[in-house]
């Protein structure tokens, strides 16, 4: 596909939110100067839009989106408000050095939440809507609005407050699956219908926001594309409140590895994927799971002799993107019990061996004997199995 074929229609959004929902999960703080770090990266990587914190929470928060707002290249930063007056007034001021600036104003529509949460009117809800996102509207024209809750929400004062929210002036508007319970057809029939029965939805880009109790936050975000979703909200590394956001990286590569099936592109520079989510492991000292899809230690990695032996005659045997796409320098291959001859003479090669057969059979009989009591078998530990094997020859 080349840039020139690509239509707006098919272009994702992709909204980071590892600085505000990311950031808001216990034991994940940061601090000012590594959310500055992880921003700097974030906007150079081809984020499009940063929520970079919820200003009105506290004053580091606010210190926070505002210095990121006045350091933004290219990205939009946006803070997010509850629908108050005093909330969307603190994060228009901490919004407001940034070249484009959006405020994201939410609110509870389903039941359970204005009725215990809210403790409010669904009357009272829907005039809040009108109320926030104009008052909104007044600091910037990049204003989106949120239905805390919305999966949860019954779909037809969902689509009187979404109709609320366009008409006072959102120009995003994002469903979120706050509670991670939603399905992925569910999710796609859910877009379908609002845009469809929501007369002004044309003006408006519609977002996802998945979170993943259930594991379904990538699946359910990429279903919300294709009923229609054009931005997705997502954090590095999947990190979020409870079991998470839907991870960046994952909804980057799924749309790019199967574009086939899914054709629309991201502005993500991929190849720097790896290097992200390190930093945002790093900084928040989360360890990212070693099967991790994408940036896992594993994800590139091959130890079962038959993965092996097919690797090294090509790649694709068993792999469906390269490693270097996500900034991985070259696939690993493990040395353990699984790993077979081949690998095995490979890895001699890789480590400047060269021998006879014998040795070689030798060095492959101790290695195999090693790897039966160990888990991995270390290079050094490879060095000293030829030693010996050299040695008895
Ligand atoms: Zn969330």
């Amino acid at each position: 596909m080349t840039m020139q074929s690509i239509s707006t229609e098919d272009r994702v959004v992709i909204f980071d939110t590892t600085l505000r929902d990311g950031e808001q999960c216990p034991g994940a703080s940061m601090t000012l100067e590594e959310k500055l770090q992880v921003a700097e990266l974030l906007d150079h990587m081809g984020v499009d839009v940063i929520e970079a914190g919820f200003p009105v929470a506290s004053d580091g928060d606010f210190a926070a989106v505002r210095e990121i707002a006045r350091r933004a290249r290219s990205a939009v930063i946006c803070g997010l408000a509850r629908a108050d007056i005093p909330d969307i007034d603190r994060c228009a001021e901490a919004i407001e050095p940034a070249k484009r600036g959006r405020i994201h104003t939410f609110i509870a529509t389903s039941p359970l939440h204005i009725k215990h949460k809210l403790r409010m009117e669904p009357h009272e809800v829907l005039e809040a809507v009108t109320a926030s996102v104009r008052h909104a509207r007044s600091y910037t024209d990049d204003v989106e609005w949120s239905c805390e809750d919305g999966t949860r929400s019954e779909i037809d004062f969902l689509c009187r407050c979404v109709e609320a929210a366009i008409l006072a002036g959102a120009t995003t508007i994002n469903i979120p699956d706050t509670v991670g319970y939603a399905t992925p057809d569910e999710y796609r029939r859910l877009f379908e219908t609002v845009r469809s029965r929501v007369p002004n939805s044309d003006r408006a880009v519609f977002s996802v926001h998945c979170h993943d109790d259930l594991g379904l936050a990538v699946a359910n975000s990429l279903a919300g594309i294709a009923g229609g979703a054009r931005q997705v909200e997502c954090t590095i590394n999947g990190i979020g409140e409870r079991a998470g956001n839907a991870s960046l990286e994952e909804v980057v590569m799924a749309i790019r590895t199967r574009c086939d099936a899914m054709p629309y592109v991201t502005g993500i520079e991929s190849t720097m994927l790896m290097h992200a989510s390190q930093l945002v492991s790093a900084v928040t000292s989360f360890p990212v799971q070693y099967n991790k899809a994408i940036v896992g230690r594993n994800a590139f990695a091959h130890e079962s002799g038959i993965h092996q032996d097919g690797m090294l005659k090509n790649a694709q045997t068993y792999e469906i993107m390269t490693p270097e796409s996500v900034g991985v320098s070259k696939s690993t291959l493990v040395m353990g019990k699984h790993s077979g001859r081949r690998a095995f003479r490979e890895k001699l090669k890789e480590l400047g061996y060269t021998f006879d057969e014998g040795t070689l059979e030798e060095s492959f009989r101790l290695f195999k004997d090693l790897a039966d009591r160990k888990k991995v078998v270390k290079d050094s530990e490879i060095e000293a199995v030829v030693a010996m094997a050299t040695f008895s020859a």
